[in-house]
């Protein structure tokens, strides 16, 4: 065996002999069992490689490192949690070879050990999303199934008007059923770094004063004012893409915020702000730390139909531009988003 070659290994590497004890750590092995080679060698693996599966069962008590039949050589990956000399438990992926004498009997076994604690932990963050977008898509669905069939069962019980509400409903509900998956293919394509940007020369003031327009017709009557000064520059970026973060930014103001919405522009070197600020009543600081975080929403209340996605996305996409965003309570109680983007080439 090359010894030197082993130690450099940064996978655990343990060789147990035919009776089950300890023959050599590497020092990769030594460092996620805490056991240093020198009081290791000798033991019972169990003692050292103090393995057991999800639901705690030890590895050693059924006799699993070794298969029971003569002819596997390999054994298949195995996560599982290694508890260290400290105590402390962590998750390991498995994998044993079987050297064996002409009788078939094990002469050896080679472990390789491998901290899987990240992979671990990502796979717990992706079975909470599907968790949360399960439960998300479930309750508008819920409330679609429940009137389509009341409608259908009862159709003549029902005046126009009771109709036209149940129907309004319906609408409604599938519409937040297509945003939320709209949401979730712009989430998986950022998470995954595939968020395409279409770079070109991109006048902000004038797709803000767009966005402006655009939406003052869906504020009930209050004023959404853009307002860049005649000199502000163009920058390069995908400018679909900007128009969704500002649209984004204005309907959360409309949504959550009173009074009158501003988007402003101002440069700064090589960088362009663009603040988005609202009169209030302005996002409670304990709330502040984690409202770009996925699927986090406070206060929904009666106009709540989003999906906590908006700022997580809108963030992303700032990010994709190598710019940054930043959010502040005003004096008087509003809310000022600022994105920071680079003025590009
Ligand atoms: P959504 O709008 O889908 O709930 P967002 O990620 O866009 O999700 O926003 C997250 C939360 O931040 C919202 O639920 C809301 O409570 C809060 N928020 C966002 N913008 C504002 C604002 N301008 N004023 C007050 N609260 C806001």
């Amino acid at each position: 065996m090359n010894e030197p070659v082993l130690e450099r290994l940064p996978d655990g590497v343990a060789v147990v002999g035919g009776d089950l004890r300890i023959e050599y750590l590497n020092a990769a092995a030594e460092a996620l069992s805490g056991w240093p080679r020198a009081e290791a060698i000798g033991r019972p693996y169990h003692e050292v490689l103090a393995l057991r599966d999800a639901a705690g069962f030890p590895l050693h008590e059924r006799g699993e490192l070794v298969p029971r039949l003569r002819t596997v050589r390999v054994s298949p990956e195995r996560e599982l949690l290694l508890r260290r000399r400290d105590g402390e438990e962590r998750w390991v992926a498995v994998r044993a070879a079987f050297d064996r004498d002409e009788t078939r009997h094990v002469r050896a076994v080679l472990v390789t050990i491998r901290d899987i604690g990240r992979r671990r932990r990502l796979d717990h963050a992706r079975s909470d999303l599907i968790a949360t977008v399960s439960h998300e898509i479930r309750s508008p669905l819920t409330s679609v199934k429940g009137f389509t069939s009341t409608l259908l069962r009862k159709w003549e019980r029902f005046n126009d008007e009771q109709k036209r509400h149940m129907l309004t409903m319906i609408n409604h509900d599938a519409d937040r059923v297509t945003r939320l998956l709209t949401d979730l293919l712009d989430v998986s394509r950022l998470e995954a770094g595939r968020l395409e940007l279409k770079r070109q020369e991109v006048d902000i003031a004038q797709i803000a004063a767009h966005v402006a327009d655009r939406l003052g017709h869906a504020s009930d009557g209050r004023p959404i004012e853009a307002r860049f000064p005649e000199s502000f520059p163009k920058i390069t970026a995908d400018p679909a893409k900007v128009e969704q973060v500002i649209v984004n930014l204005v309907e959360n103001a409309i949504k959550y915020a009173e009074g009158s919405i501003v988007v402003s522009g101002e440069a700064s070197g090589d960088e362009v702000l663009v603040h988005v600020a609202d009169g209030g009543p302005g996002i409670d600081p304990r709330h502040l730390p984690h409202i770009f975080t996925k699927f986090y929403r406070h206060g929904q209340g009666e106009r709540g139909s989003g999906t906590g996605l908006g700022l997580y996305i809108t963030k992303g996409i700032v990010e994709a531009h190598r710019g940054r965003i930043e959010v502040a309570r005003g004096d008087e109680g509003g809310t000022t988003f600022t994105i920071v983007l680079p003025r590009g080439e």
